[in-house]
């Protein structure tokens, strides 16, 4: 049976060849590609799709996970689906480094403070934060909440704090915690994925 090529598959293999051919030319043992290329670490790895966790764009990732011998699921990549019609492959900056969020060695996993003035970080527990985080956004509204405005508007606003959502928000998350801040008559409201 005749095999008919479209224009743009003689063109791929056209450009496949020149470049076997161009590497050959210089020395390139394309036996040792192959091999390498076999050696992947993600050869042969579980392919899961998934979603990055961090802005609204809801570009597409493939993790690669595979068994080891102690029955513990290991996840050796994370790239972008070159079949998704959002990102075509691609991740921006943030987006490539998903992997670290799951098994980066330096991920801090516990509170820490710096005391003004000082330069030594210290660990202190949900609760210390929590309750800090309270006192301060008490204290700076008390002092920043302004009723009226120059003409005698009523306006009732906090100018004295800003908040920031995190890119990773989920949408009730984002809708939640503008609540919250809107509550307390913040107006200074932004989301990391703008900035
Ligand atoms: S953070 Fe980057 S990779 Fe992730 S969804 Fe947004 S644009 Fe895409």
């Amino acid at each position: 049976m005749a095999t008919t090529l479209t224009r743009q598959e003689f063109l791929k293999l056209g450009a496949f060849g020149a470049g076997v051919l161009g590497f050959s030319g210089l020395g390139f043992d394309m036996a040792a590609a192959t091999a390498v290329k076999r050696e992947l670490r993600i050869a042969g790895a579980t392919e899961s799709h998934s979603v990055c966790p961090y802005c609204a764009v809801g570009c597409s990732l493939i993790a690669y996970t595979r068994r080891t011998p102690d029955g513990q699921t290991s996840l050796l990549q994370i790239e972008g689906d070159p079949d998704s019609p959002i990102n075509e492959g691609r991740l921006c900056p943030k987006g490539a480094t998903a992997l670290d969020l799951a098994v980066s060695q330096r991920r801090v996993e516990k509170p820490l403070y710096r005391a003004p003035g000082s330069t030594q970080w210290q660990e202190i527990s949900w609760d210390d934060v929590l309750d800090r985080v309270a006192r301060h956004m008490k204290e700076s509204r008390d002092r920043t909440f302004v009723r009226t405005d120059a003409k005698g508007n009523v306006v009732n606003r906090c100018e004295g704090i800003a908040f920031a959502g995190g890119a990773a928000f989920s949408s009730e998350e984002g809708y939640f915690a503008t609540k919250v801040m809107r509550g307390l008559g913040l107006t200074h409201l932004e989301q990391q994925a703008r900035v």
